[in-house]
């Protein structure tokens, strides 16, 4: 019977039925950092638990680390603490850790498929929500919190609800000027911040199978916004390209097999949905966000909504995200003059959009009042960035470049927004605070 990739990767993974109705899935990789695994290592602990598969768990770092003047011991009291807690509890436990200084440190989802750790049919887990991004590889892969991350580091397994797919097909052509980012913002307006509940969500169609996997990557990274549990591509002929001769990637023939093995790894034809989406790509357009959650968006020659004009259960959504962007009812998004540009986060800091950011930033100028950071999303990224130049090109623009890590995406780290200011920002969530300022303001976009 034809089945979805889905389907395919639970059931290879499926260790029990539970009585709760839920799996017990077996977790291939499990990835940590330093913020979400101090108190389950310390639960682990206190039970005297082992770690069951040291050699399934890498460790890095990235939420917390400065991107500048790195040295140790931070001047962030509370950083320095989970730094610690995380380079003692892998030395206790026996984990592999890309810690500073490391040129596979870098952000959790940069690094897992720099490093071919991640691979198709594969069951990823990470204490982050944005894990969905290993999805790009044709993998099935869980953003988990703390008592997850303590149950996986215990059994290497997790107890799952069982997820209906919607397949997305993204027709036509992307027009210049029109990325992946644009593509996962307006699937996101399209389908709602809700409206993937319960699903996984499967991308495909000419759109996505022309993507690198950089871009299927920054489509499946956001998967979450839209409240899908998991995002995913089926492994092609650019996901085995990419990954051949990567650290952790298989070798010689077990290459050749394990690519037998991933290509059965995809959905079949026929294979039963639970809903099926059309987007056009041909006509969509470079997208930015207006408001205060990434389904707030609109095309660059758009306007904002006007509340009066929306239905009643939408006008206190939209009325409370113009209060606090500080914008007008049919104003035009374009021209909206900005603060600070933030280009990083695991969403948009590979290779790729770096040297796509620099081509478009050559022989420009940051505005005088803008504040520029590019923060590549690994140690890898950044020196294979130095090595073309891009770096100047960014400092010759008047942007600051920045060591690697999670930077401005969060500020968990002494990248923050200062009061008012408004970012354009190549990362995933613009909720009110997520840039460290509680009244900073966030503009999604590529
Ligand atoms: S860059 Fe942002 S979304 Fe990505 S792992 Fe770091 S904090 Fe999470």
């Amino acid at each position: 019977m034809a089945q979805t990739l889905l389907q395919k990767v639970w059931d290879a993974h499926t260790v029990r039925r539970l009585p709760t109705g839920q799996t017990q899935l077996f977790i291939g990789l499990h990835l940590i950092h330093e913020v979400t695994s101090p108190q389950a290592f310390d639960m682990l602990r206190s039970r005297g638990w082992r770690v069951a598969f040291p050699h399934r768990t890498f460790a890095t770092v990235d939420h917390i680390v400065p991107t500048i003047r790195r040295e140790r011991p931070f001047a962030d009291a509370m950083a320095e603490a989970m730094m610690s807690a995380l380079e003692r509890n892998c030395r206790e436990y026996g984990i592999p850790l890309y810690d500073l200084g490391s040129e596979n440190q870098g952000i959790v989802h940069v690094i897992g498929p720099q490093l071919g750790l991640t691979q198709p049919g594969m069951t990823i887990a990470c204490g982050d929500s944005h894990t969905s991004t290993h999805g790009a590889f044709g993998a099935v892969a869980f953003g988990i919190g703390t008592s997850q991350v303590r149950d996986v580091l215990a059994s290497q397994c997790l107890a799952m609800n069982p997820l209906k797919v919607r397949r997305i097909e993204v027709t036509g052509r992307l027009r210049p000027g029109v990325y992946a980012k644009d593509v996962i913002l307006s699937i996101i307006r399209q389908l709602g911040v809700n409206g993937g509940a319960g699903y996984a969500y499967e991308y495909a169609g000419p759109v996505v199978d022309a993507m690198s996997m950089d871009e299927r990557m920054t489509i499946c990274n956001m998967s979450i916004e839209g409240a899908a549990r998991v995002g995913y591509v089926n492994p092609d002929e650019t996901t085995f390209r990419y990954l051949e001769g990567r650290p952790f990637a298989p070798k010689g023939e077990d290459f050749t097999r394990a690519v037998e093995w991933w290509r059965s790894m995809r959905s079949d034809p026929g294979a039963p949905y639970d809903d099926e989406v059309t987007i056009d790509g041909s006509a969509l357009e470079p997208t930015v966000t207006w408001g205060i959650n990434p389904g707030q968006s609109v095309g660059v020659t758009g306007t904002l909504p006007d509340p009066a004009s929306l239905p009643a259960d939408e006008r206190a959504g939209v009325e409370e995200a113009l209060a606090f962007m500080d914008f007008r009812p049919g104003q035009r998004i374009a021209g909206t003059k900005i603060d600070v540009a933030f280009i990083g986060s695991c969403t948009n800091s590979r290779l790729s959009d770096l040297r796509e950011a620099a081509r478009i930033v050559a022989g420009n100028r940051l505005a005088p009042h803008v504040r520029g950071l590019v923060v590549p999303g690994s140690e890898a990224v950044r020196r294979a960035a130095e090595a073309e130049g891009l770096h100047e090109i960014f400092t010759a623009a008047g942007f600051e470049w920045r060591g690697a890590g999670c930077s401005m995406c969060l500020a968990m780290n002494p990248d923050r927004l200062q009061g008012r200011e408004i970012c354009a920002s190549s990362s995933n969530r613009n909720f009110k605070g997520r840039q460290g300022s509680p009244v900073g303001r966030t503009l999604l976009t590529v």
